[in-house]
């Protein structure tokens, strides 16, 4: 399985589906932020407006009040206009003040409007996608790495948002900055104004070639970035492994490696970059210097052959100043190019990912589960991981029945699928055959919330999140008192660790937080279910990590815990499971022997061999069992070889 997926390839699979996404993008989040589009619009509209008059007034300053023309304004009445020189000085002098000043006025709302269209959209976006997210089924997350997500959720709403801001914005002011400045000058003389706009065309034919040349560089630019970056999370994640292991020297040279693949592809980038923009400054230059050539030559009369013209200095001098301004937005429409393909590819993944179904549906019949007694029943039930018909069965024909206030015991080698019988009661995924029901209840008859509010789970993988230990015992309950959080972790036989802790009960864990061994995490996970008081606790290896003392501790709690409550354990020490009212033998996905432990022991079958072992009375299981767990492992292995095989 490839790491270092090229962002483009990211959902491949899903984002053929996602038609339109800017049209989308505007038609779901832009029309609750319309009322900031218009501003953020408008304000451009006039913010520029106002930039372009100053040029203008110049000309007419330098040929009417300098000059011999008459003073007169665009759209003002002459006889408005004062007479005297000193008067039209300052009336030109306040215009130009005043434009500057509404300028800025408008430059502000402008950016409020375009900044909160944007930051909107993004905090939206990001919040809808997390919550589509998050609810979809294991499957999912199984399959698409963290990073992959995680960078949907950042960096591709960050380029969402970098478009919508920035590329929105430049895009109305360079696009009224052209369209104003070639009114202006068509207006004032469209001779000159078709020398002046030469470049325009060399400039824009060189920046879709620049583009097309770039873009694959900036891609191999990102693909190695994401190869760099896998190297060194992969190097610090093993940095014990490495150092035991005396790789450094290796491991120096891998990175140099990558690096160097990083050096190459953006100095490539750079290398094209660096030509083009003085190339650009070249082009630009040229129509600058022919238009001074012309307008210089018509200003004092001089003849061009079939060139020839006139133009007062004034509208030489403005000429100047806005083809100044121009050439550079001409080049600048390529960046907005490139910010839009880039956010169009952002919000292909975005909505793929929002689009992405989940395995697990709710009936929309589903009414909320009822637990009385707490009876369940597996019904020949068979699963398989994977969409595929071809797809591998884990278990198969699992047929079996729990009182309730039972307790039922999973035994079985590793790989048999204890596990995976336990999460498709808690639903993480749904049968292929037969059924599961609580109390008569199909299990996806229920409604989602109501099934997990009534199971309890804790498992071998107890994660604890950022924040203190009250906290994470609190976790799914919420508004429990201290006292029921105590009365919880002193069943869980956390209590007494959990004050020797610098905070005690408030003491930060998880991420950054005090450091807790496994076996206190486990202990922390198991108040957590204690607390919540669930119709049905599930325990899958809910003890591995705590010593064997402690497990006996735990053990006398949760013998009270399970005593009226529907349980299921998964242990591999069987000395805490051989009380369990029934015990269900698993091996290679299906049921073997069943029974309690006495009646189990007299069977003399798995799990008798298994005790034998445990308790020390034989050395290792007998050839048989140990060699059809070989085949099984062996055909685990190769199954996963293959499925390696066809992702690359
Ligand atoms: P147990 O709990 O008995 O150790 P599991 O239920 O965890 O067994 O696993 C049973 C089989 O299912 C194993 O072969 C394992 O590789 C496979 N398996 C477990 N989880 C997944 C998954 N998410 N996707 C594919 N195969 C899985």
């Amino acid at each position: 399985m490839s790491v270092d997926l090229d962002e483009e390839e990211v959902f491949e699979d899903v984002r053929d589906r996602v038609d339109y996404p800017m049209r989308r993008l505007f038609a779901e989040y832009g029309r609750e932020n319309l009322f900031q589009f218009v501003i953020g619009f408008v304000s451009s509209v006039a913010a520029r407006i106002l930039d372009l008059l100053p040029p203008l007034l110049l000309a007419v300053a330098i040929d009417s009040i300098f000059g011999e023309q008459q003073y007169s304004l665009w759209l003002v009445p002459q006889s408005w206009l004062p007479e005297s020189q000193i008067g039209q000085i300052w009336l030109t002098v306040g215009i130009i003040a005043a434009a500057f000043l509404i300028g800025a006025g408008f430059h502000w709302t402008r950016n409020w409007g375009w900044n909160s269209f944007a930051q909107n959209i993004q905090h939206d976006v990001r919040t809808d996608t997390y919550d589509k997210m998050q609810r979809l089924n294991m499957d999912f997350f199984a399959d698409k790495q963290t990073g992959e997500l995680m960078s949907i959720l950042s960096n591709d709403v960050n380029r969402l948002e970098r478009f919508l801001n920035d590329g929105m914005n430049s895009f109305f002011r360079l696009s009224i900055m052209v369209l104003g400045i070639s009114v202006i000058l068509f207006s004032m003389n469209w001779r000159l104004a078709l020398i002046a706009l030469v470049p325009v065309p060399v400039i824009a034919f060189f920046t879709k070639k620049f583009i097309d040349v770039i873009q694959p560089k900036y891609a191999d630019v990102r693909s190695s970035v994401g190869q760099l970056n896998s190297r060194l999370e992969n190097n610090l994640g093993g940095i014990q492994v490495i150092k035991t292991a005396n790789t450094e020297t290796f491991e120096s040279d891998r990175v140099d490696d990558v690096s160097e693949d990083y050096f190459d592809a953006n100095w490539d980038a750079i290398d094209t970059r660096i030509k083009f923009f003085p190339g650009l400054r070249l082009i630009s230059g040229l129509g600058f210097v022919l238009t001074f050539v012309v307008g210089a030559f018509w200003v004092v009369g001089e003849p061009l052959g079939p060139l020839s013209g006139e133009l007062s200095s004034g509208a030489f001098v403005a000429f100047i100043l806005y083809t100044q301004r121009f050439i550079w937005p001409m080049a600048q429409f390529g960046q907005i190019i490139n910010m839009y393909q880039r956010a169009h590819a952002s919000s292909e993944r975005i909505f793929g990912l929002m689009d992405t179904p989940s395995r697990i549906v709710e009936d929309p019949d589903a009414e909320p589960l009822a637990v009385e007694d707490g009876r369940v029943e597996f019904d020949d039930v068979s699963f398989g991981y994977g969409d595929e018909p071809e797809a591998e069965t884990i278990v198969e024909d699992i047929t079996f029945d729990v009182e309730g206030g039972e307790t039922v015991a999973l035994v079985g080698p590793t790989g048999a699928g204890k596990s995976t019988v336990m999460k498709l009661l808690l639903r993480m995924y749904d049968v292929d055959e037969g059924a599961i029901t609580i109390d008569g209840t199909d299990l996806r008859e229920a409604t989602i919330p109501s099934l997990r509010q009534a199971l309890g789970y804790v498992s071998q993988e107890t994660f604890l999140f950022y924040g203190t230990v009250e906290e994470n015992i609190e976790y799914g309950t919420f508004d429990a008192d201290r006292e029921d959080i105590v009365e919880a972790a002193k069943m869980a036989e956390a209590h007494q660790f959990i004050q020797n802790l610098p905070d005690g009960y408030d003491t930060k864990v998880g991420e950054r937080g005090v450091k807790l061994s496994g076996g206190q995490r486990q202990r922390i996970a198991l108040a957590r279910a204690i607390l919540k008081d669930p119709d049905i606790l599930v325990l899958d290896e809910a003890t591995s990590d705590v010593d064997t003392e402690t497990e006996m501790l735990i053990q006398r709690s949760l013998d009270k815990l399970t005593a009226d409550r529907t349980t299921f354990a998964i242990a591999h020490r069987l000395s805490t499971i051989k009380d369990a009212d029934k015990i269900v033998v698993l091996e290679d996905g299906a049921i073997v022997e069943r029974g309690s432990h006495e009646g189990l022991l007299e069977e003399d079958g798995l799990y008798a061999k298994l005790w034998a072992v445990q308790a020390g009375e034989i050395d290792e299981l007998p050839e048989e069992f140990v060699e059809r767990a070989a085949r099984r492992r062996s055909q685990v292995d190769a199954d996963a070889e293959a499925e390696a095989g066809d992702d690359d």
